[in-house]
């Protein structure tokens, strides 16, 4: 028998449990590509479904880990040979097909993107499935036709993964960016990572005015809720929200008042269905425009064996930025 060493979540009486396992290879679902995987990272899905606050696995056992980055040990597709350097964010991993928090994964090659240049597997996992996220809202921003010189964009959740990132890819892009956070001793973290103006999250988090002063032309909201209603309302005319994340709530108790009165858009954001095209789009900037430096400034790097204690901090809101789980 062929093991290798996992993370497993089973389904209890209550919840589910989550333990490190060596985890038989037979067990493996189906795919045209073996990954030996190297890096992974610890995103706001991965502490739901191991901590079991939100059924995300959708099968069991399972292995979390919804993104991961490595090289190719074996492949029956003709995209990829041994030795290939891949990564893997989305398409279920983690939820419905054997995940990242493991020494190996066997993978459609569909799912597979050849490592950008530029970008070392640590790295990549830094970016991640949220900093992955980050570059789409922006992209869905840029689309939009929303450009720095229209006013200032907001980003919300700043502190946590998808936020500093997109903060760092917007003060790039040359915006002025507007960091609304709950965590105010992270202001200088936020501020060398480009943001101009610190707000308290607080000032979004409870129930507001259908409209209400105009205060950013764009934003990247992580939060949902009250939080994205808000940040609606004080958009000014013919702005742009790109919403992608629900870490105060899955609900948007507003009005349409900001839509009909202000013309302002609302921009969905989905990373893990994200078609291919943009995908590769989305990392060949993200290698073009996220800077090292600031990378490694929002970057933690962990041993496997911390994966579990990280999952449970994120759903906590006390990971500040990305944390990298070295596998290897
Ligand atoms: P993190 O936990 O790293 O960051 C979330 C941040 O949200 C926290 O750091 C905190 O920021 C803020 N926050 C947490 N709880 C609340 C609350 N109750 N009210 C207001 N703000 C809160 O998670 P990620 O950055 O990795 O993910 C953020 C969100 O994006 C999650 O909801 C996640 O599910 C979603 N997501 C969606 C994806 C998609 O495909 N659409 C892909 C990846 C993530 P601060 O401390 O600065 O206040």
């Amino acid at each position: 028998m062929s093991t290798f060493r996992a993370i497993r979540i089973d389904k209890a009486e209550k919840g589910v449990t989550a333990a490190f396992v060596d985890f038989d290879e037979a067990e493996l679902m189906d795919g045209d590509v073996d990954v030996a995987i190297t890096h992974t990272t610890v995103n706001y899905k991965d502490g739901l479904n191991i901590t079991g606050k939100a059924p995300i696995a959708r099968r069991f056992p399972m292995i979390p880990g919804i993104d991961f980055a490595g090289f190719v040990e074996r492949s029956t597709s003709p995209a990829f040979k041994p030795g290939d350097k891949v990564l893997l964010t989305g398409y279920g991993v983690g939820e419905g097909h054997l995940g990242g928090f493991a020494q190996k994964a066997r993978v459609k090659s569909d799912w597979l993107v050849p490592l950008p240049q530029g970008l070392s597997p640590a790295e990549a996992m830094a970016i991640g499935t949220a900093g992955f996220t980050a570059m789409l809202s922006v992209l869905a921003l840029e689309r939009f036709g929303m450009t720095p010189d229209m006013g200032p964009v907001v980003v919300t959740g700043a502190a946590g993964g998808v936020g500093s990132i997109a903060i760092a890819l917007l003060k790039k892009a040359g915006w002025r960016v507007i960091a609304s956070t709950g965590r105010p001793q992270e202001a200088d973290y936020l501020r060398n990572l480009g943001a101009d103006e610190i707000i308290d999250r607080a000032e979004l988090s409870s129930p507001g005015k259908p409209l209400a002063k105009p205060r950013w032309a764009a934003g990247v909201d992580i939060v949902g809720s009250h939080t994205l209603a808000n940040v609606l309302a004080q958009t000014q005319t013919h702005g742009a929200i790109a919403a992608c994340g629900n870490a105060q709530g899955l609900d948007l108790p507003g009005s349409v008042a900001p839509f009909i009165l202000r013309g302002v858009a609302l921009l969905g954001v989905d990373s893990v269905l994200c078609p291919m095209p943009l995908r590769l789009a989305a990392w060949a900037r993200l290698a073009r425009d996220l800077d090292h430096a600031s990378l490694a400034a929002l970057t933690t790097h962990v041993p496997f064996e911390s994966v579990l204690d990280v999952a449970h901090d994120i759903v906590e809101g006390k990971v500040r930025g990305r944390v990298v789980i070295d596998v290897a």
